[in-house]
């Protein structure tokens, strides 16, 4: 798809690393699939992966996790 920051690249499949955090907890999820601009870099995630991750998040704070890394994994 066409980038919707720079409007000159075009996405590319990849991976990249989100760092989310919420509450007390942060969490660093590796190796999730995203759409990469191939001129700016800007990542697009799907709104799939970003509640998959979302909930993930949730279920880790629900643990009292603090700090982890993750490998994510659809
Ligand atoms: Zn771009």
């Amino acid at each position: 798809m066409k980038c919707a920051i720079c409007r000159n690249g075009i996405t590319e499949s990849g991976y990249t690393t989100v760092l989310l955090e919420k509450d007390d907890t942060t969490l660093i999820f590796k190796n999730v699939p995203a759409q990469i601009c191939s001129n700016c870099g800007e990542e697009y995630i799907s709104s799939e992966i970003n509640r998959a991750i979302l909930s993930r998040a949730r279920e880790e704070s629900d643990r009292g996790i603090t700090l982890e890394m993750l490998r994510f994994a659809a």
